[in-house]
């Protein structure tokens, strides 16, 4: 099994209502097993700036999927959740977007799959929920708590659970 942090975000539509349905087409398409979840979070946009506030948060799951397999099953998720790669701006609005942060200590530097996530020590969004619940996992080298202490994080509100 695979120890797996999965990084989500979305601003358009309930993006809340839809992590956790995204969450269980997860464990369920990948047989994975939850093993945490961070909280919501509402982070300023990224890269575009004239958009709505994103939401954010992480996970962590074991699996038996390898990389490959489990991006293709997150493509797939994304899609059923209304993303439409094909006619969105570059970190535009999207209704899903499910990373892979690490799988494991894999290493890999293809296009389609970098692990860990090429951006993530640039991503405070990424890095507060990762923190969350692996504060002290190492990944490249350093840790999310590590790398949070670069970074601003002015403008990210912690959400209370929905119910
Ligand atoms: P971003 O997640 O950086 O905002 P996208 O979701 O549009 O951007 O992803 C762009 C491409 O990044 C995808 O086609 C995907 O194949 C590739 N990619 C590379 N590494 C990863 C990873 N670790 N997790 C998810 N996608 C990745
Ligand atoms: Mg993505």
């Amino acid at each position: 099994m695979a120890d797996v942090f999965i990084a989500l975000g979305g601003n358009v539509g309930d993006v809340r209502a839809n992590f956790e349905k995204a969450i269980a087409n997860i464990c369920g398409m990948t047989q994975a097993t939850l093993v945490a979840r961070s909280s919501d979070y509402a982070t300023p946009p990224w890269g575009d700036e004239e958009q709505v506030r994103f939401i954010n948060a992480c996970i962590e799951i074991e699996t038996s999927l390898d990389p490959h397999a489990l991006l293709f099953a997150l493509h797939k998720i994304e899609k059923k959740f209304g993303r439409d790669r094909a006619n969105e701006k570059r970190w535009g609005p999207r209704t899903l977007d499910l990373d892979i942060i690490a799988y494991n200590d894999v290493k890999l530097d293809k296009p389609e799959l970098t692990l860990p996530h090429p951006r993530l020590f640039e991503r405070p969004f990424v890095l507060v929920p990762l923190s969350e619940i692996a504060p002290d996992r190492v990944i490249a080298g350093q840790t999310p708590r590590q790398a949070l202490a670069r970074l601003p994080t002015a403008g990210i509100e912690k959400l209370a659970p929905l119910h």
